[in-house]
């Protein structure tokens, strides 16, 4: 596997133009390089190591080539990550976008919608049934 496939250039040159914030690699490389002691002038785009996004850039390229994805894709602004909207409703704290906030606080609302619809159900029965006991 290859160990460096990024040229080695400072972040200021065009070749690391597109290795920025708004590159949808860069929280991956940024998590790879967390651990790793830098001087700020080492991160390309001022996010991650050589070495951090040559690691994101080169699993990003293997899971494409091994579901055969196509290499670019346009993100869906609509999208929304299920599975990560259902982890952040167990409590997990993870990054998610303003449309999956949205969706957690969304289903969060009909959860405590349906347990007050069960509580007030189950307080009238028991009202009933003391009613009937008397
Ligand atoms: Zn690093």
């Amino acid at each position: 596997m290859p160990t460096k496939v990024i040229a080695a250039a400072p972040a200021d040159e065009p070749g690391a133009a597109w290795l920025t914030h708004t590159n949808p690699l860069a929280p991956v490389a940024a998590r790879h390089c967390a651990g790793h002691i830098h001087d700020l002038a080492d991160l390309l785009g001022g996010i991650a190591c050589e070495d951090a996004w040559a690691k994101a850039l080169t699993a990003d390229l293997l899971v494409a080539l091994e579901f055969d994805l196509p290499l670019i894709l346009e993100a869906d602004p609509t999208y929304i990550d299920e599975v990560a909207v259902a982890r952040a409703m167990r409590g997990e704290d993870l990054e998610l976008t303003e449309l999956e906030r949205a969706e957690v606080r969304r289903r969060l609302a009909e959860v405590r919608t349906h347990r007050n619809r069960v509580r007030f159900t189950c307080s009238r029965a028991a009202a009933a049934r003391r009613e009937a006991a008397r």
